[in-house]
């Protein structure tokens, strides 16, 4: 496999010198994971410190990190955005547990990173939600008033002026703060993650992919050179689930595009921006944006590119043509740095699931096989709670995360191929139509509107009321 286009963090964090070697010959372990992303790491770390003896083998096609992982905004964010659509799935109760159960996952993080030295860039600056044209005011007005009615109060509001200090762009106009967000160096973490699941014994095979799964048990994981035999098989293969058979309806890998700034402190200093905020509008192609310790802008946008099944091809590590629409959108929402260059771009995958939140369970109702998937474009956090649920499950726990309401729960279907890739194409033309005549004011067409009316939720809820 040739290296895919890698990402700022990726630029920064990885040398090639520590890459694990490919799988040769034939493995036996209790434990196979396929996926060397948060997910699978975290699922290796906690199976580990929970019981040391447990023999764990991490596969991975490209390096650990290579994936969504090492090409994220970094922003670690709770699911108290999610509140609503945890609600409609698991009912109050436990959507305000899982909720706080994601905010906890955060300093979770934080206390892996100082125990095990890894200098992640840990930043916890909140995350503001803002609105960034007329049509946005208030988009989490629904999301705060269920909150308070179910007792809990994850978010702030701040005031105009606030948010357009804090942001540095007067092109906010307001929003709410979630003081717990976070952010990290993402390719710092994955790789710093990796290095600590070999310290505590996991074995790690790069560049080694999962080419059959023979589902018999135990189940044989088999690579082009060699087999894995498990007794458990732990699939944390992200938007690459929607080429397993039992989870294409259940996943659609879509990508999310990123461009950075070279380091620009002083210009950050100038405009205000300097609290370690990660902020987002309230867009359905959210825009996503964040400053680094090295006084950079990373700036995302996510929901372009498609995928037919689960076949990614190179416009999912990197698109001129997508990175050019998110720099103009930069410059939209940053008028005042308009003369600050962009000298890096790329692109991942994101693995939406039909309600935003991801999925857990046995594949095929399978007791050895498991999978988490569906994270949706806010994994970075919730990656490690998956971590917590997937490691109960293998562990056998019968109460606690590995019973939640989100393992073998009913999240609904998306259309088979190839009818929701053409559906999706079009919803998401609607999608961008609507939201290019609302970031400039004017009114959008009755059939872009209706077209967005159907796309599902991404990274945060649509507007609207939530049931509960
Ligand atoms: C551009 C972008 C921006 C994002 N921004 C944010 C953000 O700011 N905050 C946030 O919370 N989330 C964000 N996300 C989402 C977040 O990155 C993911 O949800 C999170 O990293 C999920 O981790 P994972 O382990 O599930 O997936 P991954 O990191 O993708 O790990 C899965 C791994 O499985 C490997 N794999 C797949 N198939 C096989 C196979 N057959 N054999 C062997 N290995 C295989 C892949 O190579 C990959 O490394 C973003 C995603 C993208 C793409």
């Amino acid at each position: 496999m040739t290296a895919p286009h890698r990402s700022l963090w990726l630029a920064q964090a990885y040398t090639g010198s520590t890459d694990q070697p490919e799988l040769r010959g034939s493995e036996r372990a209790d434990v196979a994971i396929v996926g060397g992303g948060f997910l699978g790491l975290w699922t290796a770390i906690l199976l580990k410190e929970r019981q040391p003896s447990i023999d764990v083998v991490v596969i991975e096609r490209d390096i650990c990190g290579g994936g969504a992982s090492g090409r994220n905004g970094g922003f670690v964010l709770s699911w108290w955005p999610k509140l609503a659509t945890l609600v409609k799935l698991v009912g109050a109760r436990e959507a305000v547990e899982l909720a706080q159960a994601s905010e906890d996952a955060i300093t979770e993080i934080e206390q892996a990173c100082d125990t095990y030295g890894i200098d992640a860039q840990f930043r916890r600056g909140g995350w503001l939600w803002t609105a960034a044209t007329d049509v946005q005011r208030g988009s989490w007005t629904p999301t705060v008033e269920l909150c308070e009615q179910l007792g809990v109060q994850p978010f702030e509001q701040l005031s105009p002026a606030e948010i357009a200090r804090r942001t540095g762009s007067a092109v906010h106009l307001e929003g709410v703060i979630e003081p717990s967000g976070a952010t990290v160096h993402p390719g710092y973490l994955v790789r710093g993650l990796a290095r600590v699941a070999l310290q505590l014994g996991v074995r790690i095979y790069e560049h080694t992919p999962m080419v059959e799964l023979d589902r018999r048990e135990p189940a044989v994981i088999r690579t082009p050179h060699g087999a894995v035999t498990a007794d458990t098989v732990v699939l944390a293969i992200n938007a690459h689930a929607a080429g397993v058979r039992e989870l294409h309806r259940k996943i659609v890998a879509i990508t999310s595009d990123m461009v950075s700034t070279p380091p620009i402190p002083e210009r950050l200093e100038e405009i205000g921006w300097t609290g370690g905020e990660c902020i987002s509008d309230s867009q359905l192609q959210i825009h996503y944006y964040r400053t680094t310790a090295d006084g950079r802008i990373a700036f995302g946008k996510g929901g372009w590119g498609i995928a037919l099944g689960g076949r990614m091809g190179a416009g999912f590590d990197r698109s001129a043509r997508r990175a050019a629409d998110v720099t103009l959108d930069f410059r939209r929402l940053y008028p005042n740095l308009a003369d600050v260059t962009i000298d890096q771009d790329w692109s991942g995958p994101i693995d939406r699931s039909p309600t935003g939140i991801p999925l857990f369970g046995n594949l095929g109702g399978r007791r050895h096989i498991l999978y988490g998937a569906g994270f949706s474009g806010n994994g970075v956090g919730p990656a490690r709670l998956g971590g917590r649920i997937l490691a109960g499950m293998v562990l056998g726990d019968r109460d606690g995360l590995a019973t939640c309401g989100l393992v073998n729960g009913k999240p609904g279907s998306f259309p088979p191929d190839p009818i929701r890739y053409v559906g999706a194409h079009v919803v998401r033309t609607g999608v961008a139509a609507k939201e290019a005549k609302e970031a400039v004011g004017q009114q959008p067409s009755r059939v872009s509107e209706f077209l967005a009316g159907l796309a599902p939720g991404g990274m945060i809820p649509k507007k609207g009321k939530p049931k509960s």
